[in-house]
């Protein structure tokens, strides 16, 4: 049976979306049969970041209104065939809505069939979310360091564990070293302690994410992993139970820093280093 994982957040835009496409090609690159569920009705996007959305014909309602087999609405990526889509509806059509039970029947469908279902759900606050969260055993928050995603991501905890999930972790993204540095944003370690719960992944601050999210592909693909890439893929390993330390982000951005400062004397594009 697969380990059916609910990606959140309390406030949204946060990287739902970028965590559950990065983590879930992650996986599957690691060797896990890995199935990407998008189950945020409202904002579907989550076939764009994987550069899939010209291939959804089918969703998951058309299976359950027998317009099409199961097989027609799972797409498998071709750059991984280990990992797989499945949009639960579409976000065209007069009623785009799905309830409950028929999540809860589509995911019985497939959960013998994978490793990991990771779900992208969209954030607590929305109706939808409550269909998003019902079949999954655990839970991944995504919070960026700032007040109001942290205070939002609380109250979505406490919902996730009065509906009786409990394996809830936290994911970090878009982190800034140099600000933490300066006292301008909150540290992980401070994250932690006002949330009280494990975290998964750390995830810096990134333009790489912008140009790879634009291009339909995770930037886990890249062939030399940037930090960002390898902030997921570390993800994945400690969601695989590996013990893996997390990336001194404050010495990457120093590096480049002085790249960049050299470069300038020397009159040369600088290059990040990876
Ligand atoms: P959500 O699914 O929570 O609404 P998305 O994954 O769609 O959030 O991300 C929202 C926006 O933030 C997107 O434009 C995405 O490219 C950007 N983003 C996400 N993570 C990062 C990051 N680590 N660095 C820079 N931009 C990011
Ligand atoms: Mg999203």
């Amino acid at each position: 049976m697969a380990r059916v994982i609910v990606v959140t957040s309390g406030k949204g835009g946060v990287g739902k979306t970028t965590t559950t496409s990065n983590l879930g090609m992650s996986l599957a690159r690691l060797g896990h049969n890995t199935l990407l569920l998008d189950a945020d009705t409202g904002l579907r996007n989550l076939d764009l970041l994987l550069g899939l959305e010209n291939r959804v014909f089918f969703t998951g309602s058309d299976v359950l209104n027998k317009k099409c087999k199961l097989e027609q609405a799972i797409i498998e990526d071709k750059r991984q065939p280990k990992l797989s889509f499945f949009p639960l509806c579409s976000i065209h059509g007069s009623n785009p809505s799905i309830i409950g039970e028929e999540v809860e029947e589509l995911i019985s469908m497939v959960s013998n069939k994978y490793d990991f279902i990771l779900i992208d759900s969209p954030a607590g606050i929305d109706a939808s979310f409550q269909n998003a969260i019902r079949m999954a055993n655990e839970a991944i928050i995504v919070v960026t360091p700032e007040v109001s995603s942290i205070r939002d991501a609380d109250r979505v905890i406490g919902i996730l564990i009065t509906h009786g999930i409990k394996n809830n972790k936290l994911l970090i993204n878009r982190i800034r070293p140099k600000m933490i540095r300066n006292d301008e944003m909150m540290s992980m370690k401070d994250i932690q302690n006002i949330l009280g719960l494990p975290i998964i992944g750390a995830i810096p601050e990134s333009e790489q994410i912008i140009i790879a999210s634009n291009r339909g592909e995770p930037i886990v693909l890249e062939k030399k992993l940037s930090a960002v890439g390898m902030a997921f893929e570390n993800t994945a390993r400690r969601l695989e139970g590996q013990e893996v330390a997390f990336l001194d982000l404050g010495n990457i951005e120093a590096k480049n820093l002085v790249r960049r400062v050299l470069c300038k004397f020397l009159v040369k594009k600088p290059k990040e280093i990876k």
